[in-house]
């Protein structure tokens, strides 16, 4: 049989994954989230069984890539279980998950034998005090035990994620890449995304552009710019003298990546996000709930959704949100 593979009407190969398996989150991020969030009712969730046959459907149709978030997906009751079947799926290259460390300590040596390949881990302060303020309910010490706990588990090319908001912590911006150049970790810098409605600060005067981050760590470390690209939005520089790190920037603001854009998204709700900037979606929950135990239907479904995809996200500076959805529920 021919391999089956997913195109959207733009002729891009999409075979990348992201899903949502919780919009829980043991941290409250500023950037993510509201301080008094409502969660969704249970019933409104995908179970275990859903998500694992929504990834079972896309990696029959070519997905290569599935990479499990949330919320947090390690509060996620049996996710080490979920994590084993879909990493076992025939055809799947690799299954990652993006955490922001809290479980670890407990949960990476677990993922790891299940079948994890990678993880990134979100890292924004290496100060206690500033960490909590900025997760709200975060401790330091926890998230940088699990980050140990996921080397000594056998994980390898782990990547930190920082967001970085000017006037919050883009003075560590450099202090964090030593971080990661002492473990032998990747790191990305995030562009803040105005995805919900937050009130803890104004996005517009937190920005803090990709360059000017680079401008920060030139004054400590010589950047080399890389060729390398993994397809996705990250640009990847080199420290030299540091030749296990990779420095990423994602920049939605001041780069568009869509051109490449290899990937959708699954909210735990079942919703088929065809771009992260962009309402264009599909009911995958309704379609496995009217048709239980018939892949080919959802493969259908998958197959029609592509038609829809949008050329590009239109992200703007403004305090006005474009994007209800918060990040949580988004599958960052
Ligand atoms: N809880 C996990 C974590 O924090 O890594 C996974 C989910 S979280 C939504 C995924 C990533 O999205 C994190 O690296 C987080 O920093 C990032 N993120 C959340 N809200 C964002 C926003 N408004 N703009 C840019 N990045 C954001
Ligand atoms: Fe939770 Fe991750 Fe959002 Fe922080 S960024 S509140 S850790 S889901």
């Amino acid at each position: 049989m021919a391999q089956r593979t997913l195109q959207d009407s733009f002729s891009r190969k999409v075979d990348y994954l992201r899903m949502s398996v919780t919009d829980r989150c043991d941290f409250r991020c500023v950037y993510c989230m509201a301080e008094d969030m409502t969660f969704l009712p249970r019933a409104q969730i995908l179970t275990l069984e859903e998500l694992y046959q929504v990834a079972s459907s896309f990696v029959a149709l070519g997905t290569r890539k599935i990479r499990l978030t949330g919320g947090e997906p390690l509060v996620r009751k049996g996710i080490v279980e979920l994590c084993g079947r879909i990493a076992a799926l025939p055809g799947l290259q690799e299954l990652c998950m993006t955490t922001n460390g809290s479980q670890l300590g407990k949960l990476a040596q677990p993922l790891h034998d299940a079948g994890v390949k990678r993880l990134n881990i979100s890292l924004d302060s290496l100060q206690p005090a500033l960490f909590r303020e900025l997760t709200r309910t975060g401790d330091l010490a926890q998230v940088i035990a699990g980050i140990d706990a996921a080397g000594a588990a056998g994980f390898t090319r782990t990547k930190l994620n920082c967001v970085v908001m000017q006037g919050r912590n883009d003075g560590e911006v450099a202090d964090l890449v030593q971080f990661a150049i002492d473990r032998g970790l990747d790191i990305s810098f995030i562009e803040e995304m105005p995805l919900g409605h937050i009130s803890e600060h104004s996005r517009r005067e937190t920005f803090f552009s990709s360059e000017q981050i680079r401008q920060r760590l030139a004054e400590r470390f010589t950047l080399l710019p890389s060729t390398e690209s993994t397809s996705g939005p990250s640009r990847y520089w080199r420290v030299a003298g540091a030749a296990d790190s990779r420095i990423g920037f994602i920049s939605p603001h001041s780069q568009n990546f869509c051109a490449t854009c290899n990937r959708v998204r699954l909210t735990v709700e079942g919703r088929l996000l065809l771009c992260l900037g962009n309402e264009h979606s599909v009911d995958l929950k309704a379609v496995l709930r009217a048709h239980p135990g018939q892949p080919e239907k959802l493969e259908r479904a998958i197959v029609e959704s592509m038609k829809i995809k949008p050329w590009s996200h239109d992200f703007r500076l403004d305090d006005q949100v474009q994007v209800v959805r918060f990040m949580n529920m988004t599958g960052g």
